[in-house]
């Protein structure tokens, strides 16, 4: 598909142009200074920024749980992500005990229907058996996969020991391929929240009290030494508290190959959403837990300071019926949604405030996660780059007053105000999504078969 657009502010990976683009066949071919071709349709973007599209790097689409699968399917997040102004996104791989990682990737795969995103996947280890470094192998060779998922939480399902990861990790560097970690001493939760389950606390506040800061932080410092024996690229997800940022840091500092991601939650919210009456607060159940004011303001921080390297959002929402279906906190399936605002809520809490430039907001949001995770041209204005851009317009509304593309009826950030959002999304050359409205056939996304 071709387009031009004309007048636009451009972000680009170093400096912002006032400038025209034009696209052919999808992808970005020409940025200069006056394009004029009347033959191509045009869009005026009257000095409006207009910059890579989102990618975000943490969604779990139809993702199964005792209590039934999370609200968004590939169809209806996709919908929500275009929405939001992201065009690309990685979800997961989560085999069975005992199954080949390919099977359980051709499986997750056909389970893709109707998806307006290109798409990628990180694949779960959540099990050690002799054959999984060969099977990894074809993962990385065959499949596509650059990237390993695993979880010290979750230790009575797809949770792995520490040992377990040194061989994930080892297996992954000789791959020349990274690990991605869910940081918490899930044996330690496990017992807490048995304990407190057995004394009767089952009111939601007990499932932040049951992860404590300590569980995430001091996963996060074996992390760190298993990183500097095995030198595998590691990057830990989701990261919730200041002192586990502080350790990431430094370590990184350090010349360790590790990095962390955040999301929107963690700088949005406090705990004090623990103490609201349970059909308010149970939106809010998810893990890592919501944060203390203190560590809300060290990941804000930390994003200023700019130790994060990408801001994925977890997407993983449930319904009301689902969440309330529980008798006891450790019940509740875990998770919200948030792929329709993960723009507006980064550029509302760091750019509208003049913490962020344009330009790291862009880094933030996009360029960093598909440098790491090697989504090849995405995540930039640049020639011969996907043409995956959103021409962001100034607003000043709650998020609950947009038209929501989730399925979930639960939308934690409703009271949210935001300053920006896309007035036009374009993806692959195809405007996807404009007038406060998804295009009515969009292309369907792709597979993205990294290397
Ligand atoms: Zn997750």
């Amino acid at each position: 598909m071709d387009l031009l657009i004309k007048n636009g502010r451009l972000v680009l990976a170093h400096e912002i142009v006032m400038a025209d683009l034009l696209i052919e066949c999808g992808k970005i071919s020409r940025i200069e200074e006056s394009i004029n071709l009347n033959s191509i349709p045009r869009i005026d973007a009257e000095g409006a920024f207009v910059m890579a599209a989102g990618i975000d790097p943490h969604v779990h689409l139809s993702l199964p749980t005792p209590k039934g699968y999370s609200s968004d399917d590939f169809h209806s997040g996709s919908q929500a992500a275009l929405a939001g102004g992201t065009t690309c996104f990685i979800d997961f791989v989560t085999p069975e005990k005992g199954e080949n990682l390919k099977t359980a990737f051709l499986k997750r795969k056909a389970e893709v229907r109707h998806c307006y995103c290109d798409f990628a996947f990180h694949m779960s280890i959540v099990e050690w058996r002799d054959e999984i470094p060969d099977e990894m192998e074809v993962c990385v060779n065959e499949l596509g996969i650059t990237s390993f998922k695993t979880y010290l939480a979750y230790q009575k399902t797809v949770g792995i020991s520490f040992e377990l990861l040194e061989k994930t990790m080892n297996a992954a560097k000789n791959l020349n391929v990274s690990v991605t970690i869910h940081a918490e001493l899930g044996n330690e939760i496990d017992q807490m929240r048995s304990e407190a389950i057995a004394a009767g606390q089952i009111e939601n506040s007990f499932h932040a009290k049951t992860r404590p800061d300590f569980t995430e932080y001091k996963a996060v410092e074996k992390v760190i030494e298993l990183v500097k024996k095995t030198q595998c690229e590691t990057y830990i997800v989701h990261v919730s508290t200041a002192e586990s940022l502080k350790k990431i840091q430094q370590a990184n500092q350090d010349g360790i190959p590790i990095y962390a991601e955040t999301c929107p939650q963690y700088f949005t919210f406090n705990d004090s959403v623990y103490a609201k009456e349970k059909s308010q607060s149970n939106g809010f159940v998810m893990s890592p837990p919501i944060r203390s004011e203190e560590n809300r303001k060290g990941i804000l921080n930390g994003i200023i300071q700019k130790q994060v390297l990408a801001i994925g959002t977890d997407h993983c929402p449930f319904s009301t019926q689902q969440k309330n279906a529980a008798d006891n906190f450790s019940e509740i399936p875990n998770g919200a949604g948030g792929i329709q605002h993960r723009l507006a809520l980064v550029h509302a809490a760091f750019v509208h405030t003049n913490q962020l430039s344009m330009i790291e907001f862009s880094k933030v949001i996009s360029a960093q996660a598909a440098q790491f995770f090697r989504l090849e041209n995405k995540g930039e204005i640049r020639i011969d780059f996907d043409a995956d851009l959103v021409i962001l317009k100034p607003v000043s509304e709650s998020i609950g007053q947009q038209k929501l593309y989730s399925k979930s009826d639960i939308d934690i950030y409703a009271n949210e105000m935001i300053y920006a959002k896309p007035a036009i999304v374009i993806k692959g050359g195809y405007i996807v999504f404009q007038n406060d409205q998804l295009s009515e056939k969009p292309p369907r996304g792709k597979y993205i078969h990294r290397k």
